[in-house]
């Protein structure tokens, strides 16, 4: 259960800066930031590896992710200027932590996206 990097995370065994914490989610800081804002969002209860192994019973923690993200843009005010969640699922979309996760990147015009 939760043995995976961000597992380690959640259990403050390993250090990252957490900026978001809810009873269901917690937000952490990217280590290797590709926006000037980088923030990713885990449910802190049992492992969904992907999103493909999501099952219905967890559309609402998976909805959840979503709302903390909002909720932390409007929270650090960015929210009216935008910003980009992305959920990465596997090899092709260079997924490597499996333990499902939600991107929050803002801070600046991201541009397009979906190029390889
Ligand atoms: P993925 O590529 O699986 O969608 O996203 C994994 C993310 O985890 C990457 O953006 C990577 O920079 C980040 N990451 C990897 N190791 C660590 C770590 O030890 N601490 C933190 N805070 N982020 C990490």
């Amino acid at each position: 259960m939760n043995d995976t990097l961000f597992g380690r995370i959640i259990r403050r065994e390993i250090p990252a800066t957490i900026v978001y914490e809810d009873d269901d989610i917690l937000g952490f800081k990217d280590i290797a930031p590709q926006a000037p804002v980088h923030v990713l969002f885990v449910p802190k209860g049992a492992v969904i590896p992907t999103l493909d192994d999501a099952t219905p019973e967890q559309a609402q923690l998976l909805g959840r992710l979503m709302l903390a993200a909002a909720e932390y843009a409007r929270r650090e005010g960015f929210a009216k200027d935008g910003y980009r969640v992305v959920m990465n699922c596997r090899e092709h979309a260079g997924q490597t932590v499996f333990h499902v996760h939600l991107h929050l990147l803002a801070g600046a015009p991201l541009g397009h996206f979906g190029t390889p």
